[in-house]
This record gives C-alpha cells, sequence and structure tokens, in this order.
C-alpha cells in the first residue's frame, strides 16, 4: 500500500502538535514537551546478512526508545521497505500515549528494519531477526525494552528473537518480547488481541450511537493479522463485512462477505482481491464505501484531505497506528463522525502484550478466557476515560485520549522530579 497524500506536516511533526497543545491545555510544565518531543535514544544499526545465494547484503535498523517514565519501553517491530526514521520516532511516540491510554506500565518504544520481507527467504528472514537482536543487545530486556510484532512480523520472527537473546544471556529469557508462539512463552490470545481490542471498541462506540451489532455494515482495509481477525470477530457477531482489502486491493459485497472464505483464500493467494466472489474495488474505492463503521487496519497517512470529504461512514475505528492525516481529522470530525483513535483502538495487542510479559515473568500462564476478560475491562474502561473526558470537555475523541495520555505521562514526570 503506498503512502498516497501524505499530511502537509508528516507524521510526526502532527503528533508533537497535538501533544504539545495537550500540554498547554493541561496547564503542565513547558519542560514535559522537552521530554516527549524525541525519543530518549535512538538506536541506528547496520545488519549484514547473508543472504541464500551466499552474498552479503546489509540492512539499516531502527529502535526509537521515546520515553519510559512509567514502565520499560514497549513496543513492535515493523519489517517494511518504507519504515523511515520519522515514522519509528512516531510510532515510538504513539506508544507511550497508548500505553498511557489504558494504562498498562509501559513507556513507547518502537523498532523498524527497512526490508522487503516478501523477497526474502524465510532463512534470510531468521538472519535478519537475529542479527536484529544481536545489535539491540545492549539496549533492550525484559526490564528495559520489550519488542513485539508489528507490519509484516510475526510470532516465528519473535520466537527466533527470544532465542537470540537467551542465546547471549545464556539462559531463557522468555519475557524479552512478546507475540511469541506459546510453546516458548506465548499467550493465549495475544495472535487476535489487537482485533479483539478493536471489536470491544467497535462494541462500546455503537452502543453511543444507538447501532447494533446485527447486520452493522463494516468496511476494513487491510487484511493482515489485524484486519483478517477484526473482520471475523466482527463477522461472528452478526455484522455484514461488506468491503476487506489489502495491498493487492479490495473486494465488495453489500449482502456481506464470507470472512472464514477470504481467510484461507489469502493464504492461498497472498491477496484477499482476486476472491471470486464480490466486486473488485481499490483500496481508495473502499474508504469512501456507504457503511456504518470504516476500520483501516493497514499503514499510516490512508484518510487524507483528498478523500476524507467523500467518507460515508458513521464511526471511525483506528486499528491501524495513524492511518488519519491531521487535515482529514479536522473535516471527518466537522462531518460529524464519531472517531476512535488509534492510540485507544488498536492498544488491545499491547495490553495482551502486558499480560504476556507478566506470565513470563512469573512463568505462570492463564487460561484464553482470563486474558480475553481483562482485555475486555481494560479496553472498557479505558473508552470510558476517553468518551466521559469528550463528553465533559466537549472535544473529539483524539483530544481526548491525547489529552488523557499526556497528563498521565506529565504526573509521572512531576512525580520523579523529572519535571518541576
Ligand atoms: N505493534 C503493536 C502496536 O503498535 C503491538 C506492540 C506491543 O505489543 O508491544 O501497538
Amino acid at each position: 500500500m503506498k503512502f498516497k497524500g501524505v499530511g502537509k506536516m508528516g507524521i510526526l511533526e502532527e503528533t508533537k502538535g497535538l501533544v504539545e497543545n495537550s500540554i498547554q491545555e493541561l496547564g503542565l510544565p513547558k519542560a514535559v514537551f522537552e521530554h516527549l518531543k524525541e525519543p530518549q535514544r535512538l538506536m541506528i544499526v547496520n545488519i549484514p546478512v547473508r543472504l541464500d545465494s551466499g552474498e552479503v547484503k546489509s540492512f539499516i535498523g531502527y529502535r526509537a526508545q521515546h520515553c519510559n517514565v512509567l514502565g520499560p519501553f514497549k513496543g513492535g517491530i515493523r519489517f517494511h521497505p518504507q519504515v523511515t526514521i520519522d515514522e519509528v520516532k512516531a510510532l515510538s511516540m504513539w506508544m507511550s500515549l497508548k500505553c498511557a491510554v489504558v494504562e498498562v506500565p509501559y513507556g513507547g518504544g518502537k523498532g523498524g528494519v527497512v526490508c522487503n520481507p516478501k523477497e526474502m527467504s524465510e532463512d534470510e528472514i531468521e538472519r535478519l531477526s537475529r542479527g536484529y537482536i544481536r545489535s539491540m543487545l545492549k539496549i533492550i530486556g525484559p526490564e528495559q525494552d520489550i519488542p513485539a510484532p508489528d507490519v509484516y512480523t510475526n510470532p516465528q520472527i519473535m520466537a527466533w528473537m527470544a532465542d537470540e537473546y537467551s542465546s547471549a544471556k545464556g539462559h531463557n529469557e522468555w519475557g524479552i518480547v512478546t507475540g511469541k508462539p506459546l510453546i516458548v512463552g506465548g499467550s493465549l490470545g495475544r495472535l487476535e488481541a489487537t482485533s479483539r481490542g478493536c471489536y470491544f471498541v467497535v462494541e462500546d462506540a455503537i452502543e453511543k450511537l444507538g447501532l447494533s451489532m446485527q447486520g452493522l455494515k463494516v468496511a476494513i482495509q487491510g487484511f493482515g493479522n489485524v484486519g483478517s481477525y477484526a473482520a471475523k470477530l466482527l463477522a461472528d457477531a452478526g455484522a455484514k463485512v461488506i468491503a476487506v482489502s489489502d495491498s493487492g486491493g479490495g473486494i465488495y459485497h453489500e449482502d456481506g462477505l464470507p470472512v472464514d472464505k477470504l481467510m484461507e483464500h489469502k493464504v492461498k493467494e497472498g491477496t484477499v482481491s482476486s476472491y471470486p466472489q464480490g466486486k473488485r474495488i481499490s483500496n481508495e474505492e473502499l474508504l469512501i464505501l456507504e457503511c456504518d463503521v470504516l476500520v483501516p487496519a493497514a499503514l499510516e497517512n490512508q484518510l487524507t484531505s483528498n478523500n476524507a470529504p467523500n467518507v460515508k461512514a458513521k464511526i471511525i475505528v483506528e486499528a491501524a497506528n495513524g492511518p488519519t492525516t491531521a487535515e482529514a481529522d479536522s473535516i471527518l470530525t466537522d462531518k460529524g463522525i464519531l472517531i476512535c483513535p488509534d492510540i485507544l483502538a488498536n492498544a488491545g495487542g499491547v495490553v495482551v502484550s502486558y499480560f504476556e510479559w507478566v506470565q513470563d515473568l512469573e512463568s505462570f500462564y492463564w487460561s484464553e478466557e482470563q486474558v480475553n476478560s481483562r482485555l475486555q475491562l481494560k479496553m472498557a474502561d479505558a473508552f470510558r476515560r476517553v468518551y466521559d473526558f469528550c463528553q465533559r470537555q466537549e472535544v473529539p475523541m483524539r483530544k481526548a485520549a491525547y489529552m488523557l495520555a499526556v497528563k498521565r505521562l506529565g504526573e509521572g514526570m512531576l512525580t520523579r522530579g523529572w519535571v518541576k
């Protein structure tokens, strides 16, 4: 998926602007912004990897450790050809905000490697993943910085990373990364956690607008880990998933698509767009479909000033990080669309990562039911806090979420004496 019509300022500057504005409105010391405007540490590494051909190729890797005032740095690692420093920095800032909104005791972090995993063999991806961990050994750890999956990284990659870290330390350290397979300290429910969190947000949001899950018309952009499970959970609950898409394009059917079959099709064909029933549509067309709920679950900068005026959804639930530019955000808000912002809507992943880490540290594992019900409590609490703040202060949901997050980060800084 291309970054089309990217906001004029870029995601990093836009996020900084929102954070600075929240600090001012909350009357927090200006120094809070000095702590939040840049990551505490930014590591850039060169990772030479032996390819299957025998040739050695090097890849650039990043890790941004944004702010650990409330706990160790936490956040995924993205493998994508378009990863940039500014993107990783923005994503790490969002992690600090996200963890603060859902009140999990973590700071924000994010990693990325500029690579195209779709063109690499499994062995090459394994060597790259292990190389990334070796390069970052000094700055990561279960009490320091805990990576996790993100775009185009998965449980297998997390297993290689945990193994590499454990070998370097001389003992198993399952708490070093989350999103691992069950056999090496993973948690039940982690794979679907981001989607399940999103699902709970959809439930809460539709209730506020008096809509029902039965027959709810949903369009989902992105059919990776997050989009596909979100589609499944929503369809299983009675919603009509009328359109889905991935980087190959989308598919639409007004009566609803068979999500299980789409998942099988995606595994076999690598894309949902060639599914034989329904009408083929572009990603751009999906975003402006007539529907109740739009779930952007792909990359940043998808809803822009170009397409926002044509969006017809009543609710937007941001399963992706940063799918809406600042300009699009104000257009959509003016149209009266209820936007459930990314730092709330996709926080289910890091919430269950937190549960996984707690289980690893205690070597005591929970049932799937325990994981899912604790996730539901966390998401419902966070939704209620954000929605109540938005009603009380008469601000949009995104602003409410930012203000609550920044308030918590600021309180942490004041209490620790980082700012006076
Ligand atoms: N990559 C996910 C996110 O953006 C999960 C991060 C984590 O679990 O640490 O929230």
